[in-house]
């Protein structure tokens, strides 16, 4: 008797989706198929955001699958490994493996996995250097995506995530999909642009991460375009929103962080009860209002999220 034949297993980025999620989710499993492991197939665990949506047309990508909970699934995760960025009850699936490059988060397996972390520009680039290590060539319309991908995470190769190996695989990739960096960067800021339109609410909806920090909870809202003055005008609604958006989840901090590509620096606000250490890690006070510009930080992963842990914990 044959043995039966081994559901699917889904390819899966975080909640609230962004453009390294879902293009690495795609690359990924469209290199395990290449391989021979048809059952592995790429998903999402969120509506698309604008640029994503931008990219998956520009290169003719399929929409990964939606996944509305983990609950009783065989899943590779990639672009995160913390319990409250991952699908709902993800404590019941079976993880096979994670691509990441972000820090080591608070996931648990039963058994060991491939665990594949490194402190590169966007998960993509990992990827990307998985179909060379196996000798798979790499369809031009992947290429597109991940490299997408890596200059979405990157902001266009300037964050200082950025490493070398972002820098050759984006070189690479490029070719295999024949466009130019700078075109295709200039093409996902204006796609990236159409965020600032968005709906307050939907803004912040759009790139919020939670975390836990030494038991505090803490979000931190992301928003990156290309010029924030458009934003800036409407500060006083950003700021309701944070406000309201921190109490209802009971945070105990809440980050907004408005990112200006173009100036290289962001502007920040906090919401909640120990708002304090925003300010204490960025050396200056925030105004309610006003907010505060900060020069050169760019980097939620790499720059506000490893400071405002320390300052919490209190061994910042
Ligand atoms: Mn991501
Ligand atoms: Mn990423």
């Amino acid at each position: 008797m044959a043995a039966p034949e081994p559901g699917p297993v889904y390819v899966v980025g975080h909640k609230r989706p962004d453009t390294d999620s879902i293009c690495s989710a795609i690359g990924y499993a469209s290199l395990r198929q290449a391989l021979g492991d048809g059952h592995v197939l790429p998903a999402r665990a969120g509506a698309l955001n604008p640029e994503s949506r931008w990219v998956l047309e520009r290169f003719g990508l399929t929409e990964p699958e939606l996944l509305a909970r983990a609950t009783g699934l065989r899943l590779i995760l990639v672009d995160h490994n913390e319990v409250a960025q991952a699908l709902d009850d993800i404590e019941h699936a079976e993880i096979l493996e994670v691509w990441e490059h972000h820090r080591i988060g608070d996931l648990h397996t039963a058994r060991p996995i491939l665990f594949h972390c490194e402190p590169v520009g966007a998960t993509a680039t990992l990827i990307a250097e998985q179909y060379l290590l196996h000798e798979i060539p790499i369809p031009a319309s992947i290429a597109g995506g991940l490299l997408s991908a890596i200059l979405s995470d990157t902001l266009l190769l300037a964050s200082p995530t950025t490493c070398d190996k972002d820098r050759r695989m984006a070189t690479r990739l490029a070719a295999l999909a024949g466009v130019g960096i700078d075109e295709l960067g200039a093409g996902l800021m204006a796609a990236r642009g159409c965020v600032a339109s968005l709906p307050t609410a939907e803004l912040f909806e759009s790139d919020c991460k939670h975390f836990d920090f030494a038991g505090k909870q803490v979000g931190i809202a992301q928003v990156e375009v290309p010029d924030a003055s458009a934003l800036l005008e409407r500060r006083e609604a950003l700021v309701a929103e944070l406000e309201a958006q921190c109490q209802a989840a009971g945070l105990d901090l809440m980050v907004l962080m408005v990112t200006d590509i173009g100036r290289r620096g962001s502007h920040f606000w906090a919401a909640g009860p120990v708002r304090e250490q925003l300010a204490r890690v960025l050396g200056s006070a925030v105004d309610p209002v006003q907010g505060l510009w900060a020069e050169g930080w760019m980097s939620r992963k790499k720059q506000l999220v490893p400071a405002l842990e320390a300052a919490i914990s209190g061994d910042g």
